[in-house]
């Protein structure tokens, strides 16, 4: 009989331990052998997924449009616009070029400043993603908000400095991943998990937010939800840590990245 370890033997154990507590997808008990099938599957499919939407990035075959702040939408109608659509609060002029769709009146799904999360509490927007279609085909638009950049490269316990650089550093405090998801890389990888163009599906959704928040979904909620999606990529690519808890533990084995608080003492 096949045991736990021949069911996972080609993912590492930390991959495993990270993607079932963010998704709550798999598990693997001798007993319950068809269940550990199916949450390794998943676990496939995702990691698959995972490598699709970077070698369509990489393959630049979606064309990708970032902008900071979205001063781009104006109220400067174009001659001849209805008053009527002039005072709709809704509405905007966007300016940019029309071969990126722009230079045509619309009614975007968010805008940078105050917004409704899902809970029905109030936060200011940091970035948001729309799918827009162009004379030559689908573009994806993000916006990056003015109040991202504010909050850049700040975080409650001091740790500083580029991703790269932390991936390889010791660290000691064992900070929790939400962290290091405070930056703009993990912001853009939020957005493009939205998107219909690159994501998951027709693009995630927003159902909770933060570690805390968000490994309490389950089912289509946790895989279709942009931040466990963006969660995952940043616990995979610092891989030198053990996620399974939220925050970086050492490695089983032999550690190498981490020193565990505890073990210091
Ligand atoms: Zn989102």
């Amino acid at each position: 009989m096949p045991g736990p370890d021949d069911v996972i033997k080609e993912i590492d154990r930390v991959t495993l331990w990270t993607f079932e507590n963010i998704f709550m997808q798999v598990y693997w008990a001798e007993e319950k052998k068809e269940e550990s099938e199916r949450g390794i599957k998943t676990l496939r499919d995702y990691l698959h997924l995972v490598s699709t939407i970077s070698s369509r990035l990489e393959g630049g075959k979606v064309e990708v449009d970032i902008w900071c702040g979205h001063s781009f939408l104006t109220k400067d109608y174009p001659e001849g616009t209805p008053e009527k659509d002039k005072n709709d609060p809704k509405l905007f002029f966007d300016s940019r070029p029309a071969e990126r769709g722009g230079q045509t009146a619309v009614r975007p799904l968010s805008t940078c400043g105050t917004t409704f999360l899902p809970d029905g509490t109030e936060e200011n927007l940091f970035a948001f993603t729309e799918d827009i279609t162009t004379p030559t085909g689908p573009i994806e638009l993000i916006v990056i908000c003015a109040d991202m950049f504010e909050h850049w490269n700040t975080n409650p316990i001091g740790i500083s400095g580029s991703l790269q650089n932390l991936r390889t550093a010791t660290l000691v405090k064992r900070p929790p991943l939400d962290v290091l998801t405070w930056n703009v890389a993990t912001l853009l990888l939020h957005e493009i998990s939205h998107s219909a163009l690159m994501g998951p599906g027709d693009g995630t959704r927003d159902h909770a937010y933060r570690w805390k928040n968000l490994v309490k979904l389950t089912g289509e909620k946790a895989l279709n939800n942009a931040d466990s999606f963006a969660y995952f990529i940043i616990a995979m690519y610092f891989d030198r840590n053990n996620w399974a808890s939220g925050l970086a533990r050492a490695l089983p084995g032999d550690g190498s990245g981490v020193v565990d608080a505890d073990a210091e003492d």
